[in-house]
């Protein structure tokens, strides 16, 4: 099978040949040193590649491999990229080493249905990924014995094209195994390990993937082997596509198949992690098993609750799978005997009290003996919303703890303002980030050079979009409007405001435009001028959201706008590196308390850009009086109209009073000294606790080590 042999087809000269480790290996993507090397081989071919090493180790040229063989300067360098990915791989003296040890010995089975961890692995949708991925990079470095489980996607997740419309077209780009950082595990035969998950009456093949996250490997499953139906083959092509049957059939394989890959490899996890409901059929399994080994079902149930942790990431109901129960039925009438269960107490097992249907949440939350939401105020929202799982109790007393999210620092943060952290912060604060102490010395920083550098980050935003503008004009001799709406005309000078996340009716995207004169005033002001950059994609079946990214690029073509509002596709972790660290401000306006945490905001704030956001999510108990601007009443307003226009009131009203006037009060070197203060205050606040590091201790204090186990019972 030539897929298996991607790995296997190439090499690299002896002298340079540990390159490939280094590709297929993701600690390059939040390690300066090695970005840098792998852009030295071939700057062009990097850019062209999308940042994607194995592509571009595959495509150099030999004379150019050659020249770097005798490039003395290089080869240093490879020597020591490699001396300090070898140390990262080999260390021992990690946090969770010192903090739990008893975790050594008992691996973390975590399971996602997407994982973020590079654009160039298109295994991920939006935030949920991203968040699984940063998870993973902090439990390598913080040297927890986390093992990822979920789905190889051979057809990725759609990209973003819009259409001169301003409708979003949907655009599926197949995964080129042959570049992608991902290894074929092979069984015991030397063959592509391939197991059988039983499926309904029948059973799918199932063929696994490694990749590599540091210190953390990741299995994924994929369906599209040789002997399965062609509409088996189909069910691991895309994230999130296909009908309900499709999706069912994910998930059982994601569950029930990602714990017979773990068996199979002989992985026994001590501590199992559904992240999120698509998973939470793993803990079906677990009990089948243990059941098969001769406990009951109570015995097998609490044995399993104990190890199982479940966080639930939304309070939004239509992001809660739920499944009709002859549907259900269909393919689960052979798994209920073996629970020693009929066919209604298995229903129940993952019913609402008073609705019908197979609720992956309401399983998750009954078989997991810990549960967390993604933020404080989204536990209290979660204890209110699952409440009547524990008719006995008041709201307060459900068992549903929080853990608020976070995200990995050296992904996120600017790498030239992560080398002026080393300068003014010393050169461990990788290593102590979750500690406030470090975080303080920021005051320290010159607010000219925190400015200047602030000004690169936006210039390389402002670069970037013009770039793709003229690459689109170019490559499709179209409107020309369109590169006007991907920002073409922005201005560098100008407050700029950014506006990036899944266009769902709930995340408001439009409220900014609600009075849109009252919007013209502040674009317009010829001595503080404002100007507006959007991106985000819509579900591929929403048309309501499509609609929504219409309103916002019919504005962006309108010449009445002066291209000062733009939009730009794709978002991807690629674009919103360069929107987190290079717009001024960054906006969130969404109903609360439907935003269970908002980690792009936290992806802002680290890197200096002040947050203007309502007071949900992380920013409710983020925001503290300094460090950015609160939109509407803490816990929000309601919904409906008047909800709508009290907020954009507020928007435009501090945005007029408040933000414009700082960002333009200028010193007589024209530095905003309010302004480097207020940023300044945004990176000491949330840097320490609202990083992946601080997150992923509070995992593993609260929710993955037995010991909480043990003071629990
Ligand atoms: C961080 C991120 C998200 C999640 O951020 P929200 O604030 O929840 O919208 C979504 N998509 C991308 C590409 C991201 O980088």
């Amino acid at each position: 099978m030539t897929t298996a042999d991607a790995y296997h087809d190439w090499t690299l000269p002896e002298r340079i040949s540990r390159l490939k480790d280094l590709a297929y290996n993701l600690w390059w993507c939040w390690h300066p040193e090695a970005r840098a090397l792998f852009k030295e081989i071939d700057r062009t071919l990097w850019g062209e590649t999308h940042h994607n090493p194995v592509r571009l180790l595959r495509g150099v040229p030999k004379e150019r491999l050659d020249a770097l063989l005798a490039d003395a300067a290089f080869l240093s360098r490879y020597d020591a990229v490699l001396a300090a990915f070898d140390r990262y791989m080999g260390a021992e003296d990690f946090w969770c080493a010192r903090a739990h040890p008893e975790l050594q010995e008992r691996a973390i089975g975590y399971f996602s249905a997407e994982f973020g961890v590079h654009h160039s692995l298109r295994i991920y949708s939006g935030g949920l990924g991203i968040l699984a991925g940063d998870h993973c990079k902090a439990a390598s470095d913080l040297g927890v014995p986390l093992v990822g489980v979920g789905f190889m996607y051979p057809q990725g997740y759609v990209q973003q094209r819009i259409a001169s419309d301003g409708w979003q077209q949907n655009v599926y780009e197949s995964v080129d195994w042959s570049v992608a950082p991902i290894r074929p595990v092979l069984g015991p035969s030397g063959g592509r390990m391939l197991l059988d998950v039983p499926l309904g009456r029948g059973t799918i093949k199932v063929a696994v993937w490694r990749v590599q996250v540091g210190r953390v490997p990741l299995y994924l499953m994929d369906t599209n082997v040789e002997g399965n139906s062609p509409q088996d083959r189909e069910i691991s092509g895309r994230l999130y596509g296909g009908d309900r049957a499709t999706r069912l059939r994910q998930e059982i394989i994601l569950g029930i198949g990602g714990v017979r890959v773990l068996r199979a490899l002989g992985i026994h996890p001590g501590t199992f992690h559904a992240n999120e409901g698509h998973s939470a059929f793993l803990f079906l399994e677990l009990v089948r098993e243990k059941i098969a080994g001769g406990k009951s079902l109570d015995e097998a149930r609490r044995e399993v609750s104990e190890s199982a942790v479940f966080t639930t990431h939304t309070p939004v109901e239509a992001g809660h799978d739920v499944f009709a129960e002859e549907m259900i039925a269909e393919y689960f009438a052979d798994y209920w005997p073996q629970l020693k269960l009929d066919r209604e107490a298995f229903l129940d097992l993952a019913r609402v009290p008073g609705h019908s249907g197979w609720n992956m949440t309401a399983l998750a939350l009954r078989l997991a003996g810990r549960r967390n939401g993604v933020s404080r105020r989204h536990g209290v929202v979660s204890r209110e919303m699952w409440k009547s799982l524990w008719p006995d109790r008041a709201a307060e007393a459900v068992p549903i703890s929080h853990v608020t999210n976070g995200v990995h620092l050296e992904t996120w943060i600017q790498q030239d303002l992560g080398a002026l952290y080393d300068r003014y912060l010393g050169t461990d604060w990788r290593s102590r980030q979750d500690d406030p102490a470090v975080w303080s010395k920021v005051a320290a920083i010159p607010d000219e050079v925190l400015w200047l550098q602030h000004n690169r980050n936006k210039s390389a935003l402002l670069q970037m979009m013009r770039g793709r503008a003229r690459t689109r004009w170019m490559s499709e001799k179209g409107d020309p409007a369109q590169a006007l709406a991907g920002g073409a005309l922005l201005d560098h000078s100008a407050l700029t405001i950014g506006f990036a996340r899944r266009f769902a009716g709930y995340k408001r995207a439009t409220l900014i435009l609600h009075d849109i004169e009252r919007l013209k005033k502040m674009l317009f002001d010829s001595w503080r001028p404002v100007q507006l950059v959007f991106a985000g994609k819509a579900h591929p079946a929403d048309d309501g959201g499509k609609a929504l990214i219409q309103q916002v690029y019919r504005l962006a073509k309108d010449p009445a706008f002066g291209g000062r509002i733009a939009f730009v596709e794709d978002y991807d972790m690629h674009l919103a590196r360069y929107l987190v660290q290079g717009v001024d401000l960054w906006l969130n306006n969404p109903l609360a308390p439907l935003e269970a945490c908002g980690t792009s905001g936290e992806k802002a704030g680290v890197n200096g850009v002040p947050n203007f956001s309502v007071l949900d999510g992380w920013w409710e108990e983020g925001y503290n009086g300094a460090n950015g601007w609160p939109i509407g009443e803490a816990g929000g307003r309601g919904s409906g109209p008047e909800a709508d226009k009290a907020d954009a009131e507020d928007i435009y009203q501090t945005l007029e009073r408040k933000i414009i006037p700082l960002y333009y009060d200028r010193d007589e070197h024209l530095i905003p000294r309010g302004w480097t203060k207020l940023m300044k205050e945004s990176i000491r606040s949330v840097a320490p606790k609202y990083g992946a590091s601080r997150m992923v201790k509070d995992y593993v204090d609260a929710l993955y080590s037995p010991r909480t186990e043990a003071a629990a019972r």
